[in-house]
């Protein structure tokens, strides 16, 4: 053998690959050695207790292997097509069926080397119905899987799973050692801490395991350093915007914060205080915050931002709260001055409509620190607003912010506090995962005695009654909204059947009603108009695609009728809930689909108004990758780790994360260089993201 293989090497060059079969595994994004090494298998098949044919009895679930001898579609009289093959190894023959699957016909051979697995029945002799089956060698070829447990990969146009195999085979042993000798990312120490396989173990397990145990604990260990990796960019950027920096420390002056406390008209629920412990915590330390604080709609975000301001501004700071929409900051407008009447707070709304001489006089009260609790939109910090001693940010809907805009909030002197608030329940893994470079607070608990949505889903042709109920809440004087959903990812499309429905039902059935219209084509102003004329109950119905606004609050709106519903997301769907129920009254959420049994999401969200809840569901159903458009938000493509299962993993991860920066905050000791080139390669785009130099 020459010199030994480099794991950055193109594929092209391995035994058994050439520039067609690189092309092909260049479409599995695998381009160089080290690719293919840690290309995943998706399953394994055990095919280390092969029972021999002579030995197979109806009513066993057992695997065999066997050459293909004769095969052929088979038609019955109920119409059904069955492919039939009979296999045949040293001891005997046996017939395998595959009903309702004659294309099989064309992908397996006579010749070809079978292993399937599966119930053994009595059908005119002996036969297995296969739940498994893999072709493991074509005519001539022996089959080496026999007696092992062997990976199933993902394959592509042109190179199938059993040739990926055969790659993988050829040269495992020399990348292998090529794996051996270079560095790990996670420090040997670490290894043997957590229990974890070496790089070079686990690849031989994940490509050829002993056993099926071996392969999940490859698995465990090649996901610990992908979690790891990224856990350590976190803990690098929390280093960096956080314990690096210069923050302010506030101070317990209890004026404001006691007396608003007294003055509240309610209780705080148990996970309110949990929150405001760990964010007066933090506004103590003499380093800037930056924390997320995650509820589910209605469970109390607003007040525990009040407490957070009331802090900042006994300290003589001014604080802001900035909102996703103009109409949204009016709304947080009218709630801050409505609960904080009492207390001599100068509160400051900064519209976007202001005449140029007022907003000029607003700018100034800004400027001079006369302004003390100041709400307006994200535009408060993107045009040049000038505080005079900004103590406290809170953003409310935080996935419309982005990271950038985050930092662009830090000052020369001392940074200011952030609190990035989201009403989108996601789990802790992926909250770690998306949101890592932040400390996280979760309100879990909704106040007393809400009255969760009742929830029904009906098929379109109940319809007729579906609106004869919101005709009735309407005259019992509640509102309501009939919702659209996207059509095809076109707005035009999705534009057109609210615009319809809306023509329809105020020329015919509401035309006794006050209706309305509203979408995002809609120019701003007019949206806005339309919104404000629904708060103040002059709309009672409001027909709309899903521009309605997250975070709206009319607790007089009971009704939310959802037309489409399999278009909707399973999150957006609870977001769009969300929008009634907010009152005293009885709310419903009144769920179309079309005709047929309701798919797997409509039925969990007819089932639970807990939005945690929701959100897990819809990553089984919909994986990580689609979950709320989780690519666009940055989710890395991990190859092992899976954010479902390895939530024990992920907090390791984390916490092993945070030491070793503690230790060693740039990563500069030699111990590490696997590690920090790792970050280098892997994060790039992220590294500058967070200014993490
Ligand atoms: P969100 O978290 O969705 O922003 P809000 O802050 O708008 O929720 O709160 C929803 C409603 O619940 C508001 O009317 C608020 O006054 C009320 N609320 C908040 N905390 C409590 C509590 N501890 N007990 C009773 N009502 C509360
Ligand atoms: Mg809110």
């Amino acid at each position: 053998m020459g010199k030994p293989e480099s794991l950055d090497r193109p594929v092209q060059y391995l035994k058994g690959v050439g520039p067609r079969r690189a092309e092909a595994l260049g479409k599995l994004g695998i381009h160089t050695v080290r690719d293919l090494l840690r290309h995943a298998p998706h399953r394994y098949v055990d095919a280390t207790t092969v029972t021999p044919i002579a030995k197979l009895a109806p009513g066993m679930e057992a695997t065999a292997i066997g050459e293909v001898v004769s095969k052929g579609v088979i038609p019955t009289r109920r119409r059904l097509r069955v492919f039939q093959a009979v296999i045949r190894d040293a001891t005997g023959l046996i017939e395998c069926a595959w009903p309702g699957q004659p294309f099989l016909d064309r992908a397996v051979r006579k010749g070809d080397t079978l292993l399937v697995s599966g119930p053994v029945r009595f059908f005119h002799g002996r036969q297995i119905q296969p739940r498994e089956f893999t072709i493991l060698a074509r005519t001539g070829d022996v089959a080496e899987e026999q007696g092992t447990v062997f990976p199933v990969y993902p394959a592509t146009a042109g190179l199938t799973h059993r040739q990926i195999r055969n790659i993988v085979r050829q040269n495992l042993d020399t990348l292998l050692t090529a794996a051996g000798a270079e560095e790990s990312v996670v420090p040997e120490t670490l290894q043997r801490e957590l229990n974890l396989a070496s790089p070079r173990q686990a690849l031989e397990w994940l490509h050829r395991p002993p056993s099926l145990a071996h392969a999940e604990e490859a698995r465990r260990s090649l996901a610990f350093e992908e979690l790891f990796v990224l856990q350590v960019l976190y803990a690098r950027a929390r280093y960096e915007n956080r314990d690096k920096r210069q923050g302010i420390a506030f101070e317990r002056k209890n004026t404001l914060v006691r007396a608003f406390a007294e003055a509240l008209p309610f209780r705080l629920t148990a996970a309110q205080k949990k929150v405001l412990s760990e964010i007066s915590a933090d506004m103590l330390q003499p380093r800037p915050m930056n924390r997320l604080l995650q509820g589910d709609v209605g469970s109390g975000k607003t007040v525990v931002a009040l407490f957070a301001m009331l802090r900042a501004i006994e300290n003589d700071y001014q604080a802001a709260l900035m909102a996703p929409t103009e109409l949204l900051a009016e709304q947080h407008h009218g709630t801050v001055t409505r609960l904080l009447r009492d207390l001599s707070v100068q509160v400051e709304l900064l519209r976007g409509g202001l005449r140029n001489s007022e907003r000029r006089a607003a700018l100034e009260r800004l400027a001079s620190a006369q302004a003390q609790l100041v709400i307006g939109t994200h535009a408060l910090i993107q045009e040049d607003v000038g505080f005079q001693r900004l103590g406290l940010v809170i953003i409310d809907e935080q996935h419309r912010f982005g990271v950038r805009q985050r930092l662009r909030l830090r000052r020369a002197g001392a940074d200011p506090d952030v609190l990035v608030m989201s009403a989108t329940p996601i789990p802790r893994s992926l909250a770690l995962t998306l949101y890592g470079d932040l400390d996280i607070s979760v309100l879990d608990e909704l106040p007393p005695g809400r009255q969760p949505v009742k929830t029904v889903l009906r098929s379109e042709s109940a319809r007729p009654r579906v609106l004869e109920f919101v005709r009735e809440q309407v005259s019992a004087g509640r509102q309501a909204y009939i919702v659209y959903p996207v059509i095809q990812e076109s707005e035009a499309l999705d534009v057109r059947s609210a615009t319809e429905a809306y023509e329809h039902l105020s020329r015919d059935l509401f035309s006794d009603l006050e209706i309305a219209l509203i979408h995002g084509r809609m120019p701003a102003d007019e949206k806005d108009d339309v919104m404000r004329r629904f708060v103040s109950g002059r709309i009672a119905v409001l027909v709309s695609t899903t521009v309605i606004e997250v975070g709206i609050d009319v607790p007089n709106a009971t009704v939310m009728v959802i037309e489409g519903a399999e278009r909707f997301g399973l999150s957006q769907l609870h977001q769009l809930r969300g929008r009634v129920g907010r009152g005293a009254e009885q709310s419903y959420c009144l769920v179309l689909h079309s005709g047929g049994a309701p798919p797997q999401r409509l039925l969990v969200f007819a089932s639970t108004n807990d939005g945690f809840e929701i959100a897990r569901a819809d990553l089984r159903l919909r994986g990580f990758g689609d979950f709320f458009g989780a690519r666009q938000h940055g989710l890395p493509e991990f190859h092992f780790a899976d954010l479902d299962r390895d939530v024990a993993l992920l907090e390791t991860a984390r916490d092993t994360a945070a030491r070793i920066i503690a230790e060693d905050p740039t990563l500069a000791h030699p111990r590490q260089a696997a590690l920090a080139r790792a970050l280098r390669s892997e994060y790039r785009e992220r590294l500058r993201l967070y200014d993490v130099g």
